[in-house]
């Protein structure tokens, strides 16, 4: 049941970074000595037979641990296999960490990289680990059938551009990818959203070609659904159950050059935000630790330094700077020990600044008090959790410095986990 419209007073507004004139060229981090690939699934699962430390692989191979999953990650340089060891991700998702140890010699591919013509059963099982992640699984779900795929040309954080500058440099991978995906996909209708005044520039992309507003957070899925495709979104559902998909413009580019190439991409844009929220474009391979183009960029942590992978309202801190980069990893954010925004465990002082900011309306007063004692249930039940979409603006305005958007996080993969644990436990 929808509970709340997305009709947001936005005060203070925030801005997302508009690109203008020529665009500098990303800085070109080096390939890594070790790639790290993080495969979904536990390690205990691991069939040796299927990887194991000392195996050859080669750049563009996919590493599958287990028969039983079909989690797969892409080896992004040749060489051989180094560690395979656990790795727990945000909210205690079980990963297995594979790192390849890259050499000069490389291994021939067994398979062909990309199979082409395009199809989705060989999309599935090759390109779901390309830059910006494409979510090819929601195509192959036939109880949430799709027919509108949105490639939004901006980011949704702020001061983020990497989505941008793919839409203003490389318009022809573009163009291709949006061929392949209707290939792939069956999918005709093709949005291409695009931030500001650009609209008249990208009329050639096989698509239709629809403005989005500049302000925080008009680029988010659930605002770009209202305001370019006139839907509203229910409360706690996904835009796939009304049969729309999101894909970033640097999924889509990077499809197009895997099927022109026949090579699977393995470089990664991201936007890096220093301590003097200066930002840079870096390309760097997927699994390169972050350290690597902190080191590059000439960007060095103190103890006490936070970095946070994703933008500066929606991004999560990590504490290793071996964190690696992932297909999705679009921005790194690096905030000096004396800028980071406090955080604290004061209570809610009920002054309502978070409710007058969100763009959804939810009660978050009433919100958090549920959030910080566990009471995920009533929560979603009475005050309106999954109406939420996750811009952060409630905890950038709170007095109290309440984590308000991790308190969500956190409740919504609870609730997620106790679901499936209840399903398993239904069918066995
Ligand atoms: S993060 Fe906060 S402000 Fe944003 S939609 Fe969710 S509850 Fe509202
Ligand atoms: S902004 Fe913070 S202190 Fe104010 S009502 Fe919301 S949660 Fe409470």
């Amino acid at each position: 049941m929808l509970k709340k419209s997305f009709v947001g007073i936005i005060k203070p507004r925030l801005e997302y970074e508009s690109l203008t004139g020529r665009v500098a060229d990303p800085i070109q981090i080096p390939p890594p000595s070790t790639a790290t690939l993080l495969v979904e699934g536990p390690v205990e699962k691991r069939d040796a037979s299927l990887l194991s430390e000392g195996d050859a692989v080669a750049a563009g191979q996919t590493l599958r641990h287990s028969e039983q999953s079909d989690a797969y990650a892409v080896a992004t340089v040749s060489g051989t296999v180094g560690t395979i060891t656990p790795y727990t991700g945000d909210f205690g998702r079980i990963y297995t960490a594979v790192t390849v140890l890259s050499s000069d010699e490389k291994p021939e591919p067994t398979d062909p990289v990309v199979s082409t013509p395009p199809s989705l059963d060989t999309a599935l099982s090759s390109l779901t680990c390309l830059p910006g992640a494409p979510p090819l699984k929601m195509f192959a779900d036939e109880t949430r059938p799709i027919h509108t795929i949105v490639i939004y040309g901006g980011d949704n954080d702020i001061l983020v551009t990497t989505n941008q500058y793919v839409v203003k440099s490389r318009t022809s991978s573009l163009e291709r990818g949006i061929t392949a995906l209707k290939q792939i996909t069956g999918v005709d209708r093709v949005v291409v959203a695009v931030p500001g005044e650009a609209m008249q520039t990208y009329g050639h992309l096989g698509a239709e070609v629809k403005k989005v507003d500049i302000a925080y957070p008009s680029a988010f899925p659930q605002m770009i659904m209202h305001s370019v495709l006139g839907q509203t979104l229910p409360a706690g559902k996904a835009c796939e159950d009304l049969g729309i998909c999101f894909v970033t413009a640097e999924a889509v580019a990077s499809i197009g050059d895997a099927y022109k190439t026949g090579q699977y991409p393995v470089r990664k844009l991201i936007t890096v935000i220093n301590k003097a929220e200066k930002q840079q474009l870096v390309s760097a391979v997927i699994g390169t630790p972050i350290s690597d183009i902190f080191r590059q960029l000439g960007i060095t942590l103190q103890d006490g330094d936070r970095i946070i992978v994703g933008g500066p309202m929606t991004g999560s801190a990590v504490y290793m700077e071996d964190y690696p980069v992932m297909p999705d990893t679009s921005a790194l954010v690096v905030q000096d020990k004396n800028a980071i925004p406090f955080v604290s465990d004061y209570p809610c002082v009920n002054c309502g600044e978070c409710v007058r900011i969100c763009p959804t309306f939810v009660p978050i007063n009433m919100l958090v008090r549920f959030l910080e004692a566990g009471f995920y249930e009533e929560a979603a039940d009475q005050y309106d959790l999954y109406s939420c979409i996750g811009c952060g603006l409630c905890s950038f305005v709170c007095p109290s410095k309440i984590p308000i958007l991790q308190f969500i996080r956190l409740a919504r993969y609870e609730l997620e986990r106790m679901k499936s644990a209840e399903a398993t436990h239904e069918s066995s």
